[in-house]
């Protein structure tokens, strides 16, 4: 496909996308642009990241750092400069690399991993945001923090100067109604909120499931298949 012709096809998805979430909003008796989207552009290549950007895609999420570490660099060198927002299971060796592109780290889920990033963005020329990754059915064994661990992870990120806590990220279980998976994803939010004023971001809703977590609160949605396509490889 040609960069004109793949440009043409991003903007029309990209158009549905940014309606589908103002509907969503105003269904929810939100403010029309109250939840903002996130471009996940994991599998697909930087000269899309690069496209997304000239049409006025301001956040794009990465959920490998082998993959997006290239990706960010590719997309600087060619002028393209969004939020790179790291969604990814990440391990805390790669901690270092990621603080070095990323904007904002949504995958936390232990105090292990929040420590090495706190060593890692020590060097950066602004914090490093960090959303709490939380398990809505308290089973760890998907990614998030299950139980406790949001507080103790919350208190830690808090407590570092390298660090911002920005909020909550949660991926709906597969076997949950999304609206009950949001619902406690929005109780836990408020709790965090109490906890920690002004970390009041709540990342969630992909393709499938946007609208419920709309409906529960969502300041963030990540988009990945129905705005660039399906993905051939499943993660
Ligand atoms: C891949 C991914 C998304 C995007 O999912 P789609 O269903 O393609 O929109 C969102 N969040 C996370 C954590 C992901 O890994």
């Amino acid at each position: 496909m040609t960069d004109v012709a793949r440009r043409d096809q991003l903007a029309a998805s990209l158009a549905e996308v940014r309606e589908r979430i103002a509907r969503a909003c105003v269904a929810a008796g939100r403010p029309v642009d109250a939840a903002r989207l996130t471009a996940v552009t994991k599998t697909y290549p930087a000269s899309d990241v690069i496209l997304l950007a000239g049409l006025g895609v301001t956040d794009v999420g990465e959920s490998r750092d082998q993959e997006a570490e290239p990706k960010a660099a590719a997309a600087r060198a060619a002028g393209a400069a969004p939020r790179w927002h790291f969604i990814g299971q990440l391990q805390r060796n790669k901690a270092r690399s990621v603080a070095g592109y990323a904007d904002v780290v949504e995958s936390v889920d232990s105090v292990r991993l929040a420590t090495a990033l706190e060593r890692a963005a020590v060097d950066r020329p602004a914090p490093l945001e960090v959303l709490i990754q939380v398990s809505i059915d308290d089973d760890p064994a998907r990614g998030g923090a299950a139980g406790d661990e949001l507080w103790r992870i919350s208190d830690v990120v808090a407590a570092a100067p390298a660090l911002l806590l920005g909020g909550l990220m949660a991926v709906a279980p597969r076997d949950w109604e999304p609206d009950r998976a949001f619902e406690r994803l929005a109780v836990l939010s408020a709790g965090l909120a109490e906890r920690h004023p002004g970390a009041t971001t709540i990342s969630a809703g992909m393709s499938g499931d946007l609208e419920a977590a709309v409906r529960h609160g969502a300041t963030h949605v990540r988009i990945g298949t129905s705005l660039l396509g399906m993905r051939n490889t499943l993660r």
